[in-house]
This record gives C-alpha cells, structure tokens and sequence, in this order.
C-alpha cells in the first residue's frame, strides 16, 4: 500500500483528500503545517507529499527547498491557491515535482498522484540499478559487498560500502556532506559533516593510485564531493 503525506492547514481539504485517498486504496498521513509535515517526510518516508503552498510556519517552498537541499527525492505534488506561473516555476524549479492549481477537482490530483508514484517507481528502479562500480583498476560489487583493487582483495566496511554505492547511483553530481549524512547515516545517528570527511579520507586510502591528489572522489570545495568513474 502507498503513502501518501498530505500537508495543509485548511481541515476540509485535508480531510476531503483524506477520505478521497483512502477510498483510493493509499494509506494517510495528515500534517497541518509545514514543520510537521517536514519532519514527517523523514521520520515517516511516504512514498508521496501532497504539499500546500501557504502554510504556518515553514512554507510549501520552504519545506520542498529543505527536502531537496537535503538530496531528500520524496515525490511532491505543490497545492497552490496561486496560478501565477512565476509560482508554479518557482515551485518546480525548488524541486517539487508537479503542482495543481486550488481550486482542483479532487480526480485530477489523484490522477496525477498516480501518474507521479508511476514515474517515481522507474526512477527508483534505476536507482537500485547501482550494482556494481569499476573504475581503473577498482571493482565494487554491491551486492555480494565485495571490493577488490588489481586483483587483490579491498577490505571496505560496510558504511564505505555505502558512500560508494551513494556515489554509484549519481555520478558526476556534486553531493553536499548534509546528503551523505541524510543517505548514508540516516536520522537516528548523528555524526557530523566531519565525519563524512574522514570517510572520504580513507576511502581515498584504498581506491584512489594517488590519494592526495584524488581523480575520482573529487572535492568540491565548500559544497561536497563528486565522484568521477
Ligand atoms: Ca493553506
């Protein structure tokens, strides 16, 4: 069953979707403003946000700005009372993925919710697609966790396993510190941006020919890291 996060403050058009979306088959979570339904993203991981625009406390664009910063990729549909299209650019250019216009009939969102969670799926499908990672004389297989270098073993630990596997599904991306965190770590530790530093690190020990001057785990400074194969 599909979740889906409905994010609005107006009770009759969250509880209207609600019950709209349920009859639909998906499974509900409310949230009445944009802190909530901010968190609930990440503690919750819905597998779709139905996102008002005018919130109390963080905005729609503020919470979508967030996620993304955050490399967070939760499907987003923006609900906007606005139709200006300085509005919708503004909206999609923060990342959400497609928005409808208030007032909306209550078919065509679950239209396009389904059309959205459809093309969410082939995305994560080619996401999961990060098997394997050869570079130079490295390969990574992700799903027997084996590493090796020239033919000889590589001793990787299981988080170093993830970074590269992170790496994997976005190549030649610039990746702040804050994703790999998100990604990598996820909420119920807490490291620190440092960390992910150190990690580079080593991992730069073991796969780079010079790791002091990497040609592949590529610092970007003050940003984050890319990685080139
Ligand atoms: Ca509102």
């Amino acid at each position: 069953m599909k979740t889906i996060l409905i994010v609005e403050d107006e009770e009759p058009i969250r509880e209207g979707l609600s019950d709209a979306f349920k009859q639909e088959g998906y499974k509900i979570l409310p949230a009445k403003d944009g802190n909530f339904g901010y968190k609930a993203v990440l503690t919750k991981k819905p597998d779709l946000v139905i996102l008002d625009l005018m919130l109390p406390g963080l905005s729609g664009l503020d919470v979508c700005k967030k996620l993304r910063s955050g490399s967070n990729q939760t499907p987003i549909i923006m609900l906007t009372a606005k139709s200006t299209e300085a509005d919708k650019i503004v909206g999609l250019e923060l990342g959400a993925d497609d928005y409808v216009t208030k007032p909306f009939s209550v078919r065509e969102l679950l239209s396009r919710v389904k059309a959205l969670l459809r093309r969410s799926e082939s995305r994560s499908e080619k996401k999961e697609g990060a098997k394997k990672l050869v570079f130079d004389d490295v390969k990574v297989d992700f799903l027997k966790f084996k590493a090796e270098k020239a033919g000889r073993k590589l001793e990787i630990s299981k988080t170093e396993f993830k970074i590269l596997r992170f790496f994997a599904t976005r190549c030649e991306e610039v990746i702040s510190r804050e994703a790999f965190l998100d990604e990598v770590w996820g909420y119920d530790e807490f490291p620190t941006t440092r960390t992910v530093d150190n990690f580079i690190v080593k991992l730069r020990s073991k796969i780079e020919k010079t790791p002091k001057k990497p040609k592949h785990l590529i610092t970007i400074y003050g940003v984050g890291y890319k990685f080139i194969t």
